[in-house]
């Protein structure tokens, strides 16, 4: 250790390694990251601060319009009860890895509510979205003897590595391209095991993946399914269980994978699906046997909010009311954005220089945070300002977004485009 307890001294000898990372920070296309603190700025985040309160920033507020926690269920009193009740009762952490100590009645519930909601046999928690794409595909790719795995080219990082982790054999086909992948799929050896692999909305571009066709072209070739629904449970579908339920073919998909950090407002992942597959992932993935379990306050906070969202259609008809307001004022107004599909309204800059300045101008003049994404979350010149109008933000608060946009693309003198997709 140290001596002197939190002093560090700068050994000579590391000076070189030192001046490699400051290279990699230097040459790096996505230039250097600054975070926003949230709760510096917005004192403590209260709920108002996400919208409610309107627009205009106090000193000590800001308004916030890129959170993924879409439906306000971070901040919901039945899920604020739920995790202050399980604390009191198993306090702050689980203790252990959920196969040695760490397994909470809670963890239980909830994945029987996860498998109830999507209509599975089962379901299986991980600590984040993150790990339960990484995990569950090593395991679900990896063994499968000789499998082929097809997957769409704007797929999540988790998934990318989830993939490079089962060290399967990997088809990318375009983006939300069903020609593509059934040309790829009608070249591969038709006796090798596949799977297909998809977002129903995609976290960047916010568009919908043509599921009914993905399914279509799986059951036609033999192939197994997994579909991300990051961005959609609690969102869409019938008791907030995603795209392909709102489509009416959750069946058709073997794995629904999701994340209770978006619409159920706190943290972790999961997948539903068969109980083989379930059991496989359980016994053999390695990002959940190798880490403790999800705190069992967070487990509890995320039934109470999946509980709510099956029974309760306020949210998910404030969201979508917010979002078709927002897709059609950004459209009077020429800023375009890339789909009006969903609630992420993905505004398309193209420099990331000028998006970076338009999401300061937004802040330091208007108390509007929302965060500009450029490399690697993006390519390179396809920079956005990713929006995300939450259940929480009102129809005067969508108007008063867009005209503060509406002035700082003025300002910028940054020029107006045909949106790509025009909304209804
Ligand atoms: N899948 C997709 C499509 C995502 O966008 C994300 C995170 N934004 C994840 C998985 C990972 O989810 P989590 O944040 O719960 O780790």
């Amino acid at each position: 250790m140290a001596s002197g307890g939190l002093k560090t001294k700068r050994v000579d000898v590391t000076t070189q390694y030192l001046d490699l990372f400051a290279n990699l920070i230097e040459g790096s296309d996505g230039g250097k990251r600054e975070f926003l603190e949230i709760g510096r700025l917005a004192g403590n985040f209260p709920a108002a601060s996400l919208g409610g309160s309107g627009h205009v920033a106090g000193p000590d507020s800001i308004s916030v319009w890129c959170s993924n926690d879409y439906l306000g269920m971070g901040q919901h009193p039945a899920v604020l009860e739920a995790v202050k009740d399980a604390v009191d009762k198993y306090g702050a952490g689980a203790g252990g890895s959920r196969n040695i100590g760490g397994t909470n009645h809670y963890h239980v519930l909830l994945e029987n509510e996860l498998a109830a909601l999507h209509g599975k046999d089962d379901a299986l928690l991980f600590t984040s979205g993150y790990t339960a794409n990484d995990g569950a595909l090593s395991v679900i790719a990896g063994r499968m003897e000789g499998c082929i795995v097809f997957s769409d080219a704007l797929n999540h990082a988790s998934i990318i590595d989830g993939l490079r982790h089962s060290r399967a054999q990997k088809q990318i086909f375009r983006h939300n391209d069903p020609a593509h992948l059934e040309e790829l799929i009608a070249a591969a050896d038709p006796d090798a095991p596949k799977l297909i692999v998809a977002e129903s909305v995609y976290s960047m571009n916010g568009d919908i993946a043509p599921l009914a066709e993905l399914s279509d072209i799986a059951k036609r070739h033999g192939a197994m399914t997994y579909l991300d629904e990051v961005h959609a449970v609690g969102m869409y579908g019938p008791q907030g269980a995603g795209i392909a339920a709102r489509d009416g073919i959750a069946d058709d998909f073997t794995v629904i994978m999701g994340t209770l950090a978006k619409g159920f407002g706190t943290t972790g992942g999961y997948i539903a699906g068969p109980a083989e597959v379930i059991e496989a992932v359980r016994m053999f993935s390695r990002s959940f046997i190798f880490t403790t379990a999800l705190p069992p306050a967070l487990a509890a906070g995320a039934t109470a909010a999946v509980r709510h969202l099956r029974t309760s259609e306020a949210e998910r008809e404030q969201l979508w009311s917010n979002a078709q307001l927002m897709h059609r004022l950004l459209n009077e107004r020429g800023i375009p954005f890339i789909s009006d599909q969903t609630h992420i309204v993905s505004v398309l800059v193209r420099d990331e220089a000028v998006c970076k300045r338009m999401s300061t101008l937004l802040l330091d003049q208007h108390g509007i945070y929302v965060q500009a994404i450029n490399a690697p979350s993006v390519r390179v010149g396809e920079e956005i300002l990713r929006v995300a109008p939450g259940a929480v933000h009102t129809a005067d608060d969508v108007h008063g977004f867009v005209d503060a946009l509406d002035q700082v693309w003025k300002e910028t003198g940054h020029p107006r485009m045909p949106a790509t997709q025009a909304a209804p």
